[in-house]
């Protein structure tokens, strides 16, 4: 994922300089760099319309550039279809305890995750009992004991394999010993079956949660969101819980699942330690996904070294297809005020690995500068009068080769006629190259 979209921000990043807003090209790229992160098709769709939609129809502020905007709008968005806010959870109850249930595949992290919550309420002042309702494998009430001891919070279990009496007796438990949240391990199978959900939703009628936590793999990737499908379809519970967000999942799992079930994501998971636990922030995870890194950071940086009232006069002059080579040149000179490109790009995750060191410290646009100076006025103002003996000319006068002017002059054609196609694309309903 990680790679497409820093494709994608990297075109964006490039147009803070050269004045130009690809907005189709980059939803392609976030388009293929979401279907990569195992984001839910339908998700994607709707992402990508809303976001071009948002793009197009957004009024630029003088100090806001087009890319920082985009950008912007793309994690916006991404943040807004996680749920926005980080949702807390809920223990408010008048009869205490209040009760945590978990549920969840085999092997999903359940009976780690109820032991850090454990370990964190506890840290937050409260008194909470865990109850050992996994009783089909002794090792899975021993795992679940011995996180217990590790983080000092009690067990109840029993010798016997009815989950519906290890939970009422253990609720009786926690009100005798005067616990404010109870936590009920449970069962998992490797597949969603019958007699799992069964039992999950006896649990829930029995024990009426505050919260029903689903727990689920994000490594999982696609087959997440149908699981999360299943799970909700049957217990409709209140929130998930995200685990192994330490491995190489970019967390692509996570805007499927909050599209397709519309519960918050509540805590996730990023290693076997018991304070290996967080919050869900919508935000800090639009930023994982995208694979930004300080990319914000990056792009107000290129801001504040570009000077804003060129770009709008640029952009001006690019609607009316009046860009010349003298507004090349300036582009160029504001490219150089930028000063260490290579500061620049290490800044974004990924993009030093696609640009070679050597690559950027030979970026010298000296030649060009002296190409463009040895043009007259006229030359500038329109490229194409520039005959063969004018290019010799100039090749002179630059001390540079025919071979060069004549490259310059081609790359110049060729990124005016994408400008101006790009300009062309933008221009229908939206305000971004127009404004000032
Ligand atoms: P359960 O079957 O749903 O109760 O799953 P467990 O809590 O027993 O966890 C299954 C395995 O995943 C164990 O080896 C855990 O240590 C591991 N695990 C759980 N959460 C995480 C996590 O966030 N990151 C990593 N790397 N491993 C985890
Ligand atoms: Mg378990």
């Amino acid at each position: 994922l990680s790679d497409t979209l820093e494709g994608a921000f990297r075109k964006l990043a490039g147009q803070a300089t050269i004045n130009e807003i690809n907005i189709g090209i980059a939803m392609r790229d976030i388009k293929r760099a979401l279907l990569g992160a195992d984001v839910n098709y339908k998700v994607v769709k709707k992402l990508v319309e809303d976001i071009r939609l948002k793009s197009l129809g957004e009024d630029v502020v003088k100090s806001v550039s087009p890319a920082q905007m985009i950008v912007k709008i793309v994690s916006d968005e991404l943040t807004e279809l996680m749920g926005g806010e980080q949702k807390p959870l809920n223990l408010s109850t008048k009869n205490l305890p209040a009760v945590v249930m978990v549920a969840g595949l085999q092997g999903s992290g359940k009976t780690t995750f109820c032991a850090k919550l454990a370990k964190r309420l506890k840290k937050g002042g409260k008194n909470p009992m865990m109850v050992a309702a996994d009783v089909y494998r002794p090792a899975a009430v021993e795992q679940l004991k011995t996180l217990g001891l590790e983080v000092g919070v009690p067990v109840f279990s029993l010798d016997e394999q009815d989950a519906m009496k290890v939970a009422r007796e253990g609720l009786e438990a926690a009100r005798r010993g005067a616990h404010d949240v109870l936590i009920l391990d449970t069962a998992g199978r490797l597949q969603i079956d019958d007699r799992m959900m069964a039992e999950a939703e006896a649990l829930k009628n029995l024990m009426k949660p505050e919260e029903l936590l689903f727990v689920v793999d994000s490594m999982m990737g696609q087959e997440a969101v149908n699981t999360a499908k299943a799970f909700n379809d049957r217990l409709d519970f209140d929130g998930v819980v995200l685990t192994k967000l330490d491995g190489d999942s970019r967390g692509g799992a996570a805007l499927s699942i909050r599209q397709v079930v519309e519960k918050p994501i509540k805590f996730m998971s990023v290693g076997e330690k018991m304070d290996d636990l967080d919050q869900f922030y919508p935000d800090r995870m639009a930023q994982r996904i995208l694979g930004m890194g300080d990319i914000v950071s990056f792009v107000e940086k290129a801001q504040e070294n570009l000077d804003l009232e060129k770009t709008i006069q640029m952009q001006k002059k690019l609607m009316k297809n009046e860009f010349d080579l003298n507004d090349f040149l300036d582009q160029l000179q504001q490219l150089k005020k930028m000063g260490s490109i290579q500061g620049l790009i290490e800044m974004v995750p990924g993009l030093n690995k696609m640009v070679p060191k050597q690559d950027l410290e030979n970026l010298d646009f000296k030649p060009i500068e002296a190409i463009i100076n040895s043009m007259t006025k006229a030359e500038k103002a329109s490229p194409e009068i520039i005959n063969g003996s004018r290019r010799q000319r100039i090749a002179l006068g630059s001390g540079t080769r025919v071979q060069e002017v004549n490259m310059l002059l081609k790359q110049f054609a060729e990124m005016k006629k994408m400008m101006r196609s790009v300009s062309k694309m933008t221009q229908s309903g939206r305000k971004i190259t127009s404004q000032n």
